[in-house]
This record gives structure tokens, sequence and C-alpha cells, in this order.
């Protein structure tokens, strides 16, 4: 599968931004926005759980914090395939995070297609809609196919 470069948050930076959203910055906390920025796909809370698995940290602590990211507008679910909440960073405000995702029914994984951009009307009351719908593919990712 092709892969972006990663795009890295430093620990300061992402310090930085936990507290300009008026949180603490606590090292779980941290640790989870930058794997959100890390990361050029939407991750489950297990998805997470399982990347920072070397640290000390409980499955609810992560949990909790993934939440609290995403209520101050540092996170978002962009995908709930299979009924699993994924969350991607979000630089807030003017979120472009709008394109369908690809969910593999064999692996389970959740991939952005940001080559398949959505034309979003100008106005009207479609416009919120569908910035708000959640598009998403199925079928075998290639990692799968590629396996199979
Ligand atoms: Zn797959
Ligand atoms: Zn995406």
């Amino acid at each position: 599968m092709q892969q972006d470069a990663p795009v890295r948050l430093s620990r300061d930076e992402a310090k930085r931004r936990v507290r300009e959203a008026g949180l603490r910055a606590t090292s779980p906390r941290v640790a989870v926005l930058q794997l959100l920025v890390a990361e050029s796909r939407p991750l489950s809370h297990s998805e997470v759980v399982e990347r920072l698995s070397g640290r000390d940290w409980d499955q609810a602590t992560l949990f909790r914090n993934l939440v609290k990211l995403a209520e101050v507008g540092l996170a978002k679910v962009v995908s709930r395939a299979g009924g699993i909440s994924r969350y991607t960073a979000s630089e807030g405000g003017d979120d472009t995070h709008v394109h369908p995702h690809f969910s593999c029914q064999s692996c389970g994984a959740v991939d952005c297609l940001p080559g398949l951009s959505i034309q979003l009307p100008k106005d009207g009351a479609w416009r919120d809609a569908i910035r708000d719908a959640e598009l998403q593919v199925v079928g075998t990712c290639p990692d799968c196919r590629a396996s199979a």
C-alpha cells in the first residue's frame, strides 16, 4: 500500500496544542495526539491501544483521552464503520476531512481515500448534510489482496 511520508508532531508542539485547547498536557493525552497526527488512517480505540502498547497506560485511560481530544476539537470521529468509532487528528475550524473511507471486509482496517474528493454543494441544506455524512466504500484492501 502506498504510504505518504508520516507527518510528525513534536512532543512540545503536541503539548502546546493540548494546552491551547484548555486541557492539561498529560503524557497519554499528548502521546495519543501525536499518534493520530502521525497516522495516515483513522484509528479505533483498540488500534490506539495496540500502537501504544509499550507504555503503561491502560485501555480506559487511552479511551478517555481519545474522547477528550474529540470533545475539544483536536480529534474527530471520521468513520463509524462496523459500529466502531475511528479518530483522526483535527485542526479544527474549517475541517477538510471530507472524503470517502475504505473499509476492508477482510482485515477490518479503515483507510482514507483522499484522492476521491467529494464536491460539496456551495450552499443550501445539502452542504452541511453531505459534510457530516459518512461515505464508505467497502471491499478488500490492497494489503489483503496481495496476501490472498
Ligand atoms: Zn484488509
Ligand atoms: Zn479520512
